[in-house]
């Protein structure tokens, strides 16, 4: 087992999640390698990684494909009342990934996650563990798209769009990730559980350990979990230093 295998299992993030689209796509990674070695004519790389599985061809992209594809999208309803898709914003290498639900007015009308009254909490929640928007973090959302109303997404909006964010962690690298709120957390879990029952632990998204917490927007309105917030970044430090130094528990 490697040094990380170890570190995770120690951590108790095994087993890992694997959402059911990463088994289709090791499928039709097969088939394709079957028809290459059945010597067909070249394809262009991503087409020959991805076949007709849109899933497949975005987890080929780089960000400049990636970012045009989320500009474009118009897989699930929700880019009907968009102005624009939002697609992320910050170091596309960060230690630090941030996942909110999806963009609301003000974003949707900037084009930059998070620039609202939740945005504001978000931003000195970040300040209070020494991180910095546009720095050294990374701040995407589940949804690219606002949902009308800022209406919680629905599942198949979430599904039509979990491509997009996964290729953007596959590509940032993030040493750890932080769900904010139920939308997130039960989307890059594939849970149903609540914020509630899954603070206070590190669980994983296909191998990267993600801590869970409340919602900045939410916590707007329930100043009194702010105090719990805290204690989850506070976790989430312990959590990156022992990720960082290589040992198995944070203190
Ligand atoms: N809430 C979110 O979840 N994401 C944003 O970008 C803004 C508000
Ligand atoms: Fe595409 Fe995601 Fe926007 Fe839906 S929310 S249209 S899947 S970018």
């Amino acid at each position: 087992m490697s040094r990380r295998a170890l570190i995770l299992t120690e951590l108790g993030l095994t087993p890992l999640w694997v959402r059911r689209r990463a088994a289709t796509v090791g499928k039709q990674t097969d088939a394709v390698q079957t028809a290459v070695a059945r010597d067909l004519p070249p394809l262009p790389a991503a087409q020959l990684l991805a076949g007709d599985d849109p899933g497949a061809q975005v987890a080929a992209m780089n960000w400049q494909e990636l970012k045009s594809a989320v500009a474009a999208c118009t897989s699930c309803i929700l880019h009907k009342q968009r102005r624009q898709a939002v697609f992320g914003v910050g170091d596309e290498h960060a230690e630090w990934l941030f996942v909110g639900e999806g963009p609301g007015a003000e974003e949707d009308a900037r084009g930059e996650p998070f620039v609202g009254q939740a945005g504001k909490l978000l931003d000195n929640m970040l300040a209070a563990i020494e991180l910095k928007r546009g720095a050294n973090v990374y701040i995407a959302n589940v949804v690219k798209c606002r949902p009308p109303g800022n209406r919680t997404p629905e599942p198949a909006e979430a599904n039509a769009c979990e491509p997009y964010l996964a290729r953007q962690i596959t590509l940032i690298k993030p040493r750890l990730i932080i769900a904010l709120g139920k939308v997130a957390a039960q989307n890059l879990l594939g849970t149903e559980a609540t914020i509630a029952s899954l603070r206070g632990r590190a669980h994983a998204y296909r191998g990267t350990p993600l801590i869970v917490t409340y919602h900045p927007a939410y916590l707007l309105r329930n100043l009194t979990d702010k105090a719990k917030a805290w204690e989850d970044l506070c976790f989430a430090v312990r959590t990156m230093k022992a990720l960082k130094r290589g040992s198995s528990t944070p203190n």
